[in-house]
């Protein structure tokens, strides 16, 4: 409980009250942020979804993804709100998802989302649109403004190009095993069978279009803190960067 009380009141001394977590694909990230929010009591962000509510729209709608010009116009058209958990959903989501309307919390999980997501997300017009919705919201909690006294966001550009005038920046990596094996008793623990080799396979994927694209390429912001999780479980990644910034809310 005073752990608790003491981050809370860490989270109040932020300015601006934005937290960001950017890092590859199943480096632990959403674990971490919703967590990390919870203890700071903000609201948490994984910006992810919105690339991957993007991508299922085009697949449930038969958009090429390789038309840029009628995804980009899609990423334009859809309306996505990302709402606390409703009552009633204990099914483990961090948050739901809607496109138009229509819940697809799980939907944007699904794997040919996984394989197809980065080719969406390197769309510079894509990357406009939805970085705009993120950066309204940023400067919402940032500000002091929102219903919480600030954010988490976590993605891969957050700290870099969305909002780089954050209070705290940390970057989360593990290595590609690991975190296709995280990833792969995800998918199991959904019921989704899909050998591991698949799995991995598709992160190094991921991993490779998301850090070489042109347009906010995956990379640690300036000053973020570093921190490899691969031998770490979340409570122990929490604990260290509620460590950090009391370190640097103290030194300010
Ligand atoms: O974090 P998650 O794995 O759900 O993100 C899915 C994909 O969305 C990433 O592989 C990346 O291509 C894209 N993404 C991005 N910028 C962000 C968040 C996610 O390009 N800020």
């Amino acid at each position: 409980m005073a752990e608790q009380n003491s981050a809370t009141a860490l989270g109040r001394r932020l300015r601006p009250a934005i937290v960001t977590i950017d890092g590859p694909a199943a480096s632990g990230k959403s674990t971490v942020g919703f967590a990390l929010a919870a203890a700071l009591d903000y609201v948490y962000f994984d910006t992810g979804v919105m690339y991957r509510a993007v991508t299922r729209a085009a697949l449930d709608r038969s958009v090429p993804i390789d038309d840029e010009a009628a995804v980009t116009a899609l990423a334009a058209a859809v309306v996505i709100d990302l709402l606390p958990p409703l009552a009633g959903a204990d099914d483990g989501r961090q948050a739901t998802v809607l496109v138009d309307g229509v819940d697809v919390t799980w939907a944007v999980r699904a794997p040919e989302v996984d394989r197809t997501v980065s080719v969406v997300a390197a769309y510079p017009g894509v990357r406009r649109i939805l970085a705009a919705q993120q950066r309204r919201i940023a400067d919402r909690y940032g500000s002091g403004t929102g219903e919480r006294p600030g954010i988490v966001m976590v993605g891969r550009d957050i700290g870099t190009v969305v909002a780089p005038h954050a209070a705290a920046k940390v970057y989360m990596d593990a290595t590609p095993e690991e975190r296709a094996l995280r990833r792969h008793r995800e998918l199991l623990g959904r019921g989704k069978r899909v050998p591991y080799g698949d799995v991995l396979r598709d992160i190094v994927r991921r991993d490779e279009i998301d850090s070489q694209r042109a347009t906010a390429p995956l990379r640690p912001a300036d000053g973020a803190l570093i921190v490899d999780t691969t031998a770490l479980t979340p409570e122990a990644v929490v604990a260290y960067v509620l460590d950090a910034l009391a370190v640097r809310v103290r030194d300010e």
